[in-house]
C-alpha cells in the first residue's frame, strides 16, 4: 500500500444520521493529511485511528461551511491532547487565513478557561496558516500535494489537490464543475475522488435554493466523464446531493459507468481506498 485514502465524511450540507460532512484523509510516507473537515469530522478520525494532534496538514477545497465547520474541534483537540507546543499547518484558498483568525477569535473563552485551569498547558492553539494558489503546495520526504484550481462559482477561489507519493496519486477534487484545473490534476491518477450531484433527481426538489445547487457540482455523468478524459482508474463519488435513500448505490454507479469504463465505487463514511 502506498497511499491511503478514507472518506471520512460523505455528508452534503444537509445534516444526515450516517453521513458526517466532507472531510477525506490521505496517509502516504509516514504523513497524514486532512483534506476539509467538515461535520463530526473528529469522530471519524478516531475512528480510523487518528487523533487531530497526529495531523500533519489540514488542507481546505474551499471555505463553504459543510467543508470546514467543525475545523474548530480540530484545532481545539489538538492543542489540548498535544503533549508539547505543535503547529497545526492549515493550507487552504486565500481567506483562509480570515476564517482561522475569527475561528481563534470564537476559541478566545474556552482558550481562556483552559490555560487558566491547565498549569502543564502553558501555550495557546498554534495554527500556521498557508493560504496558497496552484502549484506545488507541500513537498516532503517524496510526498507531494499538488493543487490546481476548480470552478465552484460563484465560490471562489476554490481549489482541488492531488496527493503523490511513490507513483502514485490520488485526486480529492473538492466541489467543483469540470473544468481544465480539474483535468489537469486527475491525469493519470490512481484515484479520483469527486463531489457529486444527479440533476434529475434535484431538479424535482420544489425549493429554488437546492435547484441551485446544480450551477456549482458535478454531476455524476460530469464526473465520470472527467474521469474519463484523465484515464484514471478509479472514480469515487462522495458528498452525494441529494443523500442516497438506502438502496439507491447502484443506480448511482450506473449513471456514472454510462461514461467510464473504470472501477467506481459508491462512497460512504469510512470507505477506503489504497494504490
Ligand atoms: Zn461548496
Ligand atoms: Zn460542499
Amino acid at each position: 500500500m502506498t497511499i491511503e485514502l478514507v472518506l471520512l465524511g460523505t455528508g452534503n450540507p444537509l445534516p444526515d444520521r450516517d453521513r458526517a460532512g466532507a472531510a477525506t484523509l490521505v496517509r502516504a510516507g509516514g504523513r497524514t493529511i486532512l483534506i476539509d473537515a467538515g461535520r463530526a469530522v473528529c469522530m471519524r478520525l478516531v475512528a480510523v485511528g487518528v487523533l487531530p494532534m497526529m495531523l500533519d496538514a489540514v488542507l481546505l477545497t474551499h471555505l463553504h461551511s459543510d467543508h470546514i465547520c467543525d475545523l474548530n474541534d480540530v484545532v481545539t483537540t489538538q492543542w489540548v491532547m498535544s503533549p508539547v507546543p505543535k503547529p497545526l499547518r492549515v493550507v487552504g484558498p486565500p481567506r483562509t487565513g480570515e476564517v482561522m483568525e475569527g475561528l481563534a477569535k470564537m476559541l478566545r473563552p474556552d482558550v481562556e478557561y483552559r490555560l487558566a485551569h491547565h498549569a502543564d498547558l502553558t501555550w495557546e492553539p498554534q495554527v500556521d496558516v498557508v493560504e496558497v494558489n496552484p502549484g506545488v503546495v507541500l513537498d516532503e520526504d517524496g510526498l507531494r500535494v499538488i493543487a490546481a484550481r476548480t470552478d465552484h462559482r460563484p465560490v471562489e477561489p476554490t481549489l482541488g489537490y492531488r496527493v503523490e507519493f511513490d507513483h502514485k496519486s490520488v485526486v480529492v477534487g473538492g466541489d467543483t464543475v469540470p473544468c481544465a484545473g480539474l483535468d489537469e490534476l486527475c491525469q493519470g491518477a490512481d484515484v479520483y475522488v469527486q463531489t457529486v450531484l444527479r440533476e434529475d433527481l434535484v431538479r424535482m426538489v420544489p425549493m429554488q435554493r437546492f435547484v441551485d445547487t446544480i450551477d456549482y457540482h458535478s454531476t455524476v455523468a460530469q464526473a465520470a466523464q472527467t474521469a474519463a478524459r484523465g484515464g484514471v482508474r478509479t472514480l469515487v463519488l462522495t458528498h452525494q446531493i441529494p443523500t442516497p435513500g438506502i438502496g439507491a448505490k447502484d443506480e448511482w454507479i450506473a449513471a456514472a459507468r454510462e461514461h467510464f469504463d473504470g472501477d467506481i465505487i459508491f462512497g460512504e463514511d469510512l470507505t477506503s481506498v489504497s494504490v
